[in-house]
């Protein structure tokens, strides 16, 4: 979800353009075993400060992604934090397409 704040983004306000980027790649970093703990502060404190900094509600929407994934994940994200995923190692993850691209048919 972070991916695509970072992605969507209208790049016309500073703190959205680089806030959901920055958010993304630390959810990236979790999510592949080689956050620090310095990047979760980082997160953390990005997703109480960058609410209110855009001029639309994208970046509040990525925000509040981001502070529900350390409110109601805490677990998870320190086991991607200590890379001791058990999911994770028993299934590395793989995003589905979220649509189905068809072939161009000549
Ligand atoms: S906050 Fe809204 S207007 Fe500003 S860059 Fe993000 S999407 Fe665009």
């Amino acid at each position: 979800m972070l991916a695509y704040f970072d992605r969507e983004n209208a790049g016309q306000c500073g703190s959205c353009f680089n806030g959901t980027a920055a958010m993304a790649a630390v959810a990236g970093a979790l999510r592949d075993g080689i956050a620090t703990d310095e990047d979760l502060a980082r997160l953390r404190r990005w997703s109480v400060q960058l609410r209110g900094r855009g001029a639309c509600g994208t970046l509040d929407g990525a925000a509040n992604v981001a502070a529900s994934l350390l409110a109601q994940f805490p677990q998870l994200v320190q086991h991607h934090l200590d890379n001791d995923c058990a999911a994770c190692a028993s299934a590395p993850f793989a995003a589905a397409r979220p649509y189905a691209v068809e072939e161009a048919t000549s």
